[in-house]
């Protein structure tokens, strides 16, 4: 059910100070930037091997991106786990008694239908379930 980790968020307050830290200390590669107008982010998305890095900059002070950065500052702010059907997967979740804040799919970066898990239930890490359509 679990194919691997997707990718690593990691919230930043900018981007244009934060990637070159990444596409030329760490020479990775950057697959793209976009704007998710429904998070209040935008997102950079670098190809470490398997996994991506997302980097997630929040465009508004409305945005869990901000409030994040606010109370705890930079740093890694979720995990993703690549799945198939992720709605299976959601109702699994709700049977193992894992509380999930997204309790339907919602579209994130790259037009990835994604779910976050409740950090209650996962000893604190914020898990996304990401699944790739098309
Ligand atoms: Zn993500």
């Amino acid at each position: 059910m679990i194919k691997k980790v997707d990718h690593i968020g990691i919230a930043v307050r900018t981007l244009e100070t934060t990637l070159p830290f990444y596409t030329d200390v760490l020479n990775l590669p950057l697959l793209g930037i976009e704007e998710v107008e429904s998070q209040k982010v935008r997102v950079a998305f670098l190809k470490a091997g398997e996994t991506k890095l997302e980097l997630l900059e929040p465009t508004s002070e409305e945005s869990t991106i901000a409030k994040f950065i606010e109370n705890r500052g930079e740093g890694i702010h979720h995990v993703a786990l690549g799945v198939d059907s992720i709605e299976k997967r959601i109702k699994e979740m709700n049977e193992k008694g894992i509380r999930m804040i997204d309790k339907e799919p919602r579209i994130g970066a790259g037009g990835a239908h994604i779910a976050f898990m409740h950090p209650k239930s996962t000893s604190g890490v914020l898990v996304e379930l990401c699944e790739k359509k098309g």
